[in-house]
């Protein structure tokens, strides 16, 4: 298959590619891994290199089959839609599901059927789709895409092949933003170290201005705490907690940061730090900090994590991480 962009997880692409090349594709797939892996991606290159009707390697990306599946209008290629944000109704698996997929496919191939956060479907929902799952037209290729594969029936489960998505290595990462999204290796080396070998969380990272923002306030206090007043130190805190979708990327910044004061202290200048360019702030900080004082932030850090995770005020939390930070 011609996989383009979508680079690592080679198993789950050698064994699609084995799926193609002997004519042996089934009719029931669940792709699945953590947001942000590309699990619809590739459940949209797999669904089009089953429609391609090109010469060679599938999808061509230059045949009708393939202009129409990328363009959103192939007949044969349906993605499934709900009204709701956290519920697909019974109505909408019967409607886009149930009810189409006796009709033929519009052309001479298969008819593929994506289902993109199929956990959403309710009870009702699942059962409808397990009659179509367990009797399939001879055309019919189901791929419901799923975080997690226990939020779909076992009875589901049982009847399709999971196709299970792993975070990249972080060079990976690494090479994929520097080499496809032109971003400086610098910051290439940071996100890819915030991101877990998550792209898709690495590319959030990338465009989204909120997070920069959090991430500008964390380092400005990690280079040089003392220097807040306390007050501004409060302030901070008090910021930090609202932003519930950041906090524990600013977490991360915070961890990634003094790791890298620790091996800086270890090997000065010469250390391969994460945060390349914030070099001459790190050094300084491994100076005045001793070991005991490093390896006692980081544990903060990690506190604070759990803390975070158990319900205690974010707010509260912060305030006790970071004035443990200024110590
Ligand atoms: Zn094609």
């Amino acid at each position: 298959m011609n996989y383009r962009d979508f680079i690592g997880n080679e198993s789950a692409k050698g064994y699609l590619d084995g799926l193609l090349a002997h004519d042996r594709v089934g009719h029931a797939y669940i792709f699945t891994g953590e947001k942000g892996l590309g699990k619809r991606t590739l459940a949209g290159q797999f669904a089009r290199a089953l429609l391609c009707t090109g010469e060679g390697e599938r999808p061509c990306g230059a045949c009708h089959g393939c202009r129409m599946a990328l363009s959103g209008n192939h007949p044969d290629l349906i993605w499934v839609t709900h009204e709701k944000p956290n519920l697909i109704t019974v109505d909408e698996v019967r409607d886009q599901i149930v009810s189409q997929v006796s009709v033929k496919p519009y052309y001479n191939g298969k008819k593929v059927f994506i289902v993109p956060d199929a956990g959403l479907m309710n009870l009702r929902g699942q059962n409808a789709i397990l009659k179509t799952i367990e009797e399939p037209p001879a055309y019919a290729v189901i791929l419901l895409l799923s975080e997690n594969r226990d939020m779909l029936l076992p009875t589901i489960g049982s009847r399709c092949v999971t196709v299970s998505l792993k975070p990249l290595h972080r060079k990976q990462v690494e090479e994929y933003l520097t080499a496809r999204r032109q971003v400086p290796s610098g910051q290439a080396a940071v996100l890819s170290a915030l991101s877990h070998g998550n792209i898709g969380r690495a590319i959030r990272m990338l465009e989204d201005e909120e997070y920069r923002a959090c991430s500008d306030m964390t380092m400005q206090f990690l280079r040089d705490p003392m220097n807040m007043a306390i007050d501004e130190v409060f302030a901070f805190a008090k910021e930090a907690a609202k932003k519930k979708e950041q906090i524990l990327d600013m977490l991360d910044i915070m961890l990634f940061w003094y790791r890298d004061v620790l091996m800086a202290k270890t090997a000065g200048k010469e250390a391969s730090l994460t945060f390349i360019e914030e070099t001459e702030y790190i050094v300084t900080r491994a100076k005045r900090l001793d070991y005991a004082d490093i390896g006692r932030a980081l544990k903060e850090i990690g506190y604070t994590k759990e803390r975070l995770s158990a319900n205690v005020s974010a707010e509260t939390g912060m305030d006790v991480l970071l004035l443990a930070m200024r110590a």
